[in-house]
């Protein structure tokens, strides 16, 4: 049956493609009742369909490809072989969200996961990581979240302290991590500590970390608090959603092909223009995110999701390996219930102004655009590390579902009416 399916999926693969061989070239037509209709048209323009999105694959595999690990391809396009389980209790961490089957990873995550819960305990006296979603057991994109996670180097660790007993499977389903913000710009100081500081910085120092993302508002907390020693800052990126918790990207394993590593952090604390930039992308979303789409606008598109073509080779096989392949209808439609479970919020809502200290901004935001340079979009790119290549700016209600990832294309942002929003997915 999961053959079958798989096979289905393959089939409408390589049928898209004989499809697009076939089809009929529309330049040169000249007669009028050959003129493509604008409908036609826009269908000419439309990029050829590639079979079932990938994410629907590799959303719907419940076990690991039993193949030597491996992380294949980039952390935004890739899969993982040979995946492992990180267990649900540790002594100095619980897994959260069970329901949703993310808590695999290659092997070098799941030994850095247990080494940074038992220092972070030991030395910095935070009481143990509560983890969120790592990758799928086979890695790949998921049907809901990240535009990353893909190949088992990532993981999310919530900023909520672990409680002192074992959460039961309920529990992990339904407690909500907590929000770290007081307003869109600003950490709550009641519930934001020095220790969550430590926690971050303890994370950072590790050699295997390549990247660690936060809320700006976190980073403007951390570059505070930091001190004199600052260098662990400059693998502390700000993106967007990272408000309850915080995403940890470790570097490939030394030696391994295929694994695409992003570029060193640099020397740069990210506390001056970086973080300038980022707080004006910031407001700029708190008013988009308020004003009402106008009559008849329509939503930004959308990228196309990601197929099995355009992922690495291997993830075929990966995808085939054993048993556990994916469960989907022949229609490429995944099963409710694992869908129901892969939506489910780990977090409260991201803060919104109220409408008297939204209308101060945009009041404070139209003083100062003549002339209001912002720091180049170059800045963003390397902010945001590689992501996928160019998604274009949601349109306010995109933004306030905090949809999609990834920064824009460098070179598209100059004053503050064309500061680009990046794509607002959790990384
Ligand atoms: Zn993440």
């Amino acid at each position: 049956m999961r053959k079958l399916a798989l096979g289905l999926a393959l089939l409408l693969i390589c049928g898209a493609v004989s499809a697009e061989q076939v089809k009929p070239a529309v330049k040169g037509v000249t007669t009028p009742a050959a003129t493509p209709s604008d409908t036609a048209k826009k269908a000419a323009r439309k990029p050829a369909p590639k079979g079932p999105p990938a994410k629907m694959l590799f959303g719907a595999v419940t076990a690991p490809a039993p193949l030597e690990a491996r992380a294949i391809g980039s952390y935004a396009k890739g899969c993982l072989a040979g995946g492992i389980s990180l267990p649900i209790n540790g002594p100095d961490w619980q897994v959260m969200r069970l329901s949703r089957n993310r808590n695999w990873g290659h092997p070098r995550l799941l030994d850095f996961l247990e080494r940074f819960a038992s220092d972070a305990r030991a030395l910095d006296g935070w009481p143990g990581l509560l983890i969120g979603d790592m990758a799928q057991p086979r890695g790949g994109p998921m049907i809901t979240g990240h535009s990353s996670h893909q190949i088992g180097l990532d993981a999310d660790v919530w900023l909520t302290p672990m409680p002192d007993r074992v959460l039961t499977r309920q529990e992990r389903e339904d407690i909500s991590a907590t929000s770290m913000l007081k307003d869109p710009f600003t950490v709550d100081p009641k519930i934001w500590t020095p220790l969550h500081t430590k926690l971050i910085k303890r994370a950072a120092s590790y050699p295997q970390v390549a990247r660690i993302f936060v809320h700006p508002a976190i980073k403007k907390a951390l570059c505070e608090q930091a001190g004199k020693d600052r260098a662990w800052l400059s693998k502390v990126r700000p993106w967007w959603g990272h408000y309850y918790h915080f995403h940890i990207r470790l570097t490939c394993p030394p030696g391994t092909e295929g694994c695409e590593n992003q570029k060193p952090a640099g020397a740069d604390d990210g506390c001056g223009a970086e973080l300038a930039t980022w707080f004006k992308m910031l407001r700029k979303a708190e008013i988009d995110a308020a004003r009402p789409a106008p009559p008849g606008a329509k939503p930004a598109p959308k990228k196309p999701p990601l197929s099995l073509g355009d992922l690495p080779r291997e993830c075929m096989t990966v995808l085939n390996s054993g048993g556990g392949g994916p469960v989907i209808a022949p229609d490429g439609t995944v099963p409710a219930a694992l869908k129901a479970a892969a939506g489910k919020d780990a977090g409260p809502p991201e803060p919104h102004l109220d409408p008297k200290a939204l209308a101060a901004l945009k009041a404070e935001m139209s003083k100062s655009k003549p002339g209001s340079k912002l720091a180049p979009a170059a800045a963003l790119t390397s902010a945001a590390d590689p992501g996928p290549a160019s998604v274009p700016a949601p349109a306010p209600q995109a933004a306030q579902a905090a949809s999609p990832a990834s920064p824009s294309p460098p070179g598209s942002a100059a004053t503050d009416q064309s500061v680009p929003l990046p794509d607002r997915k959790p990384r």
